[in-house]
């Protein structure tokens, strides 16, 4: 979302971003910062450095810890079919 922001910033000016979830059973919205732009800066770079060492050498990125499984802790309605056993927490 703060991609998508910061990608028309230099034309509109956006002070609050939402995402509308729905599927045939429910609609679900949730609110999400909006994130300045040296903070978008700090989160995006060590991802795309990944993304480069995978693309360009084919090394995999080191697994996701907790952080990275945020959205099927209760928010995403298919948590039980993707974590039949429970979420894994890695550390
Ligand atoms: S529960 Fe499954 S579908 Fe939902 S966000 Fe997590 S991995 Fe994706």
């Amino acid at each position: 979302m703060n991609l998508y922001c910061y990608l028309v910033m230099p034309q509109y000016q956006i002070d609050q971003l939402e995402i509308v979830y729905f599927d045939m059973s429910n609609v679900k919205r949730v609110k999400v910062e909006v994130m300045d732009k040296r903070k978008l800066t700090d989160w995006l770079v060590p991802r795309l450095k990944k993304l480069k060492e995978a693309l360009e050498g084919g090394k995999l990125p080191e697994r996701i810890g907790n952080a990275g499984v945020w959205q099927c802790d209760g928010y995403c309605p298919f948590t039980k079919m993707c974590w039949p056993k429970g979420i894994l927490k890695r550390g």
